[in-house]
C-alpha cells in the first residue's frame, strides 16, 4: 500500500478488538472464534489433533502468537497448513455481511469462490472428523520456511480397509485441493501401492509451475506425501483396534 501499488482502498477497518468467541463445543460442532491466535486455539484442549500438527508445521512461534484463525482463512493460501487441517477435517466457515446476514459454507466452497465483502466470525468444526486417525506432512526448503507442498489426511479403518477417509494437498495448485478421487477410490478397499496411490492424486490436483516448483515435482510431491500419512493413519487405526496404547 505504501509504494502506491496496490489497490486503492476508501477505508481500512482494525477487526483485532472484535470478541468473536472462544474454543467450545457447539451442536454436535468444534466452534473456533475466527479472531484468535494460532498459540490460542494450538494451546486450547479441544483443538483436534490434526489441526494442533498443522500449528506444529507453521515456521515458529512468534507467528503463531500473531497469526489469526480469520487472517489465514482470508488469504486462501495454497500452501496454509490451517486451511489443509481444517478443510481435511471438513470445516464450515461462517460469515457476516455488512448487513449482519451469517451464512456458514464448507471451507472448500469458501476459498475456491470470492468473499469480497465478508467478515469471518468463526470456523466450525464436525465433531465426526476430528476423533479420526489423522496425519500431515510437509515439504519445505527448511524448518523455518512455508511449506511447498503438504498434504493431510483423516481416516478410519477395520480389519485392513478404508471405512473412512478424508485426504487434501496443499502447494499443488492455486488453492488446496481435496482429493476427491482418491477418496473415492479408497473407500471399502486396502491401502494400494505408492504408485497408485501417486496416480490417485494427480487426477484430482492439475498441479501448476510457480516460483516454488514445476507442475511434475508438486505433483509427484503430492503422491509421495499422501501415500506416507495414509500408512501413517492407516498403521494408526490397526494398532488402535488392538487395543494397545498407540495412537497413531
Ligand atoms: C514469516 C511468516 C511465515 C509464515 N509461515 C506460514 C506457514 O508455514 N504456514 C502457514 O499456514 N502460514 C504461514 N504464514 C501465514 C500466517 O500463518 C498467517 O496466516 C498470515 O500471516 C495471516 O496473518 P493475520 O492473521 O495477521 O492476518 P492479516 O495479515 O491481518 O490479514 C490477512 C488477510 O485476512 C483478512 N482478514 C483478517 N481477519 C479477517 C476476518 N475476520 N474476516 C475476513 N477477512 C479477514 C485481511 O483483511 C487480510 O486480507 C506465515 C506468515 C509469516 C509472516
Amino acid at each position: 500500500m505504501n509504494s502506491g501499488r496496490s489497490q486503492a482502498y476508501e477505508a481500512l477497518i482494525d477487526v483485532s478488538a472484535l470478541d468473536l468467541g472462544t474454543v467450545e463445543k457447539r451442536d454436535g460442532f468444534i466452534r473456533i472464534g475466527a479472531n484468535l491466535r494460532f498459540q490460542d486455539v494450538f494451546e486450547h484442549p479441544l483443538c483436534p489433533e490434526l489441526l494442533r500438527a498443522g500449528f506444529k508445521q507453521i515456521v515458529n512461534r512468534n507467528v503463531r502468537n500473531m497469526a489469526t484463525v480469520a487472517g489465514s482463512i482470508a488469504m486462501k493460501s495454497p500452501c496454509s497448513n490451517v486451511i489443509a487441517a481444517l478443510m481435511t477435517l471438513h470445516a464450515e466457515v461462517e460469515t457476516a455481511d455488512a448487513n449482519g446476514r451469517r451464512e456458514r459454507v464448507s471451507l472448500e466452497s469458501f476459498v475456491n469462490t470470492s468473499s469480497e465483502g465478508l467478515l469471518i466470525t468463526a470456523v466450525y468444526i464436525p465433531e465426526e472428523w476430528t476423533g479420526l486417525h489423522c496425519s500431515t506432512r510437509r515439504y519445505s526448503r527448511s524448518q523455518n520456511d512455508i511449506s511447498i507442498v503438504l498434504a493431510d489426511v483423516a481416516l478410519e479403518a477395520a480389519d485392513g480397509k478404508i471405512t473412512r477417509v478424508s485426504a487434501v494437498a496443499g502447494g499443488v495448485a492455486p488453492r488446496v485441493v481435496r482429493l476427491v478421487s482418491l477418496e473415492a477410490a479408497l473407500l471399502g478397499q486396502a491401502l494400494p501401492d505408492a504408485e497408485a496411490v501417486g496416480d490417485l492424486v494427480k487426477k484430482d490436483i492439475a498441479a501448476i509451475s510457480d516460483f516454488r516448483g514445476s507442475a511434475e515435482f508438486k505433483a509427484y510431491m503430492a503422491g509421495q506425501l499422501i501415500d506416507w500419512c495414509l500408512h501413517m493413519a492407516v498403521d494408526g487405526a490397526e494398532c488402535c483396534a488392538c487395543g494397545c496404547e498407540h495412537k497413531g
